[in-house]
């Protein structure tokens, strides 16, 4: 680990926050005092600073705008019932941050300027952790290439930046799925497992076509036979079929390694499930259902923690679920719960203090 960093920080004249309704927080719409700044320059990272959140100044000529370099990550910070703030597992965040980086062919974030900025950043804003159940801060740190140049080729600029949002719940009503056939998210060899912005531009048609026709999301396939499922929105997808919890594996790289997947992976094993990362085929799926083994769908991810599903379509056959009954999601769903507001005991070490 590096030595601690020298963060400067400029105070906003006014705070925002007595403005703030958190009785009723939207999701990702309400900013914060502050946001972490730094840039890439000449090879090293430089202009680290926590400044008044505000509008950026660039150039049309900014390379992200026309070639997408970009990435993102998505973390929650809760405040237990004394008041202390705590981020959850933002090293997991870290590191995928910068396999994402990797992928997108631009400089890694050093732990200093990820974990210990985004730390001191949230120090500063504390005030705006919610307290309110379901609510919580929402990190967003991201990354944009920023030569001011035409032409195709990595950057020799970036900036990377850590805006906050407090907000409320996300998805709360159950979910009405349709597996995906026509188009493809992710292929073998491709972008999938990195959380790059391109990759949710490109997601926006397919998942028009399917609110068209009712549904919220695409269930996604693979891209060579449309058979094994991936993942759905900014979620990873489990199955309970009998007493075992079925989520696809990793290998392929067509799917984001969330934070969220592996902490239910972690939980569903404490509660005594049989847990199994592999391909998972659509016609077992159906096979399942139809026997009546196909107990609970489930989405995880951060925004939305779990999220029920409770329809999902293929071709003819819709596999619909009375939600209310289930009993793995919800008991899931109250440990992880339990673990960030501080009423469980934190046995895995998933929560970052705030100092
Ligand atoms: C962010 C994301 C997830 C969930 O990851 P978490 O770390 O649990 O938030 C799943 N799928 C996609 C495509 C995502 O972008």
């Amino acid at each position: 680990m590096m030595a601690t960093m020298d963060i400067p920080v400029t105070k906003v004249q006014k705070s925002r926050l007595p403005e703030v309704d958190f009785d009723n927080l939207p999701f990702g719409k309400v900013f914060t005092d502050h946001m972490l700044e730094a840039d890439y320059e000449n090879g090293e990272w430089k202009n680290v600073q926590i400044k008044p959140y505000g509008p950026l100044t660039f150039t049309p000529a900014m390379a992200v705008l026309h070639y997408g370099q970009a990435i993102f990550e998505g973390i929650k910070a809760y405040k237990d019932a004394a008041g202390n703030a705590y981020i959850f597992r933002p090293y997991d965040n870290f590191k995928r941050f910068n396999v994402s980086a990797q992928r997108m062919q631009m400089p890694e974030v050093p732990e200093e300027i990820f974990v210990d900025g985004m730390a001191k950043l949230i120090s500063l804003d504390k005030d705006w952790v919610p307290s309110k159940e379901d609510n919580a801060l929402y990190i967003r740190p991201f990354m944009i290439s920023t030569d001011e140049l035409i032409g195709v080729r990595p950057s020799d600029k970036y900036k990377f930046l850590i805006i906050l949002s407090p907000s409320g719940p996300y998805y709360n009503a159950p979910m009405r799925l349709m597996v995906e056939e026509k188009y493809v998210r992710a292929a073998e060899g491709g972008a999938g497992y990195a959380k790059a912005a391109g990759n949710y531009g490109a997601a926006m048609f397919p998942t028009a076509q399917a609110k068209m026709g009712g549904y919220d999301q695409v269930l996604w396939t693979d891209a060579t036979e449309h058979k094994y499922v991936q993942e759905c929105g900014t979620m990873n997808v489990f199955f309970i079929i009998g007493d075992t919890a079925i989520t696809p594996d990793l290998s392929q790289g067509t799917i984001l390694a969330g934070v969220t997947r592996m902490s239910v992976i972690t939980l569903l094993k404490d509660m005594g499930l049989k847990v199994e990362e592999r391909p998972l085929g659509i016609d077992e799926i159906v096979a399942a259902y139809k026997e009546g083994q196909l107990k609970e769908i489930f989405g995880t991810g951060t925004a939305a923690t779990i999220s029920y599903v409770q329809e999902l379509k293929y071709n003819d056959i819709e596999m619909k679920f009375s939600t209310d009954s289930w009993k793995t999601a919800a008991k899931v769903k109250e440990r992880l719960t339990d673990i960030r507001v501080a009423r469980a005991e934190d046995v895995y070490n998933w929560m970052y203090p705030v100092k």
